[in-house]
């Protein structure tokens, strides 16, 4: 589904993905760990093409993805991403923020989003907020509601950038449940996360990024229970 060859990418001088290659079939679930700074939000940005890099190749469906030539909007909608800080529009109930962008973009019946987006709130656990403003929600509700917007698009590979990490402890394992869900559906995911429960019981791989480069990578078991590198051995020893 996506292949990551040799990807590059500076901020001024500072270079933050120093050569990543990464490859994910369909239907595999990936967990990215590593230190702060490391440069694993830029490359899920890279991924979604939020970013632009300066050198290596992103190869989606088959397809080189080049800037100039492929419509990236295109490529956006077959890619789903979740942030950290959820971004709902605050101004606008959950049923507008799941039906705004599939009418906009893909043009679909008003009848056709509204049903699509109860089945997606029901599958959350959230068809009763439908009618509701994100304010009003808790927010592991609102990063279960900011999946399910998501989802509306149908896309093909959901990338995830520290989901749970601003939520309080007792809210993330709603939205860590979901996530299960999905990634036993089939769905294809990338998952930034330390929660290493979750990554123990879904992730097919888990890759540990450093200083821009990927350390290490291998099962849960192997990277949880037998690292290779003392910095994936550091690393683990703080965080679990
Ligand atoms: P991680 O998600 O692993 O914590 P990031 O990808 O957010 O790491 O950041 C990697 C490095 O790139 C950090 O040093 C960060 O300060 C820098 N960085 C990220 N985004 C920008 C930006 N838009 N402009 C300048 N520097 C950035
Ligand atoms: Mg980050």
């Amino acid at each position: 589904m996506l292949k990551i060859e040799n990807l590059q990418k500076s901020f001024g001088h500072l270079k933050v993905l120093k050569g990543i290659n990464l490859s994910v079939d369909r239907g595999e679930t990936i967990v990215i760990i590593g230190p702060s700074g490391g440069g694993k939000s830029t490359l899920l940005r890279c991924i979604n093409h939020l970013e632009e890099y300066e050198d290596g190749k992103i190869i989606f469906l088959g397809e080189v993805i080049d800037r100039h030539n492929t419509n990236l909007n295109k490529i956006r909608t077959k890619i789903g991403m979740v942030f950290q800080h959820f971004n709902l529009f605050p101004h606008m109930s959950v049923l507008e923020n799941l039906t705004l962008a599939p009418i906009k973009v893909k043009k679909l019946s008003q009848e056709t989003v509204i049903e699509k987006a109860k089945e997606l709130l029901k599958r959350v656990g959230l068809l009763e907020k439908i009618n509701s403003y994100p304010e009003s929600l808790s927010g592991g509700q609102k990063q279960r509601v900011a999946i399910a917007r998501a989802l509306m698009m149908e896309p093909v590979l959901m990338l995830f950038d520290e989901p749970t990490s601003a939520l309080d402890p007792e809210l993330v394992g709603e939205v860590l449940e979901v996530m299960k869900d999905l990634a036993r559906s089939g769905m294809t995911m990338i998952v930034v996360t330390h929660e290493m429960g979750f990554a123990r019981e879904v992730a097919d791989r888990i890759i540990f990024i450093d200083k821009g480069v990927v350390v290490e990578e291998g099962t849960p078991e192997k990277i949880m229970n037998n690292p290779q590198h003392q910095r994936t051995r550091e690393f683990l020893r703080h965080i679990l």
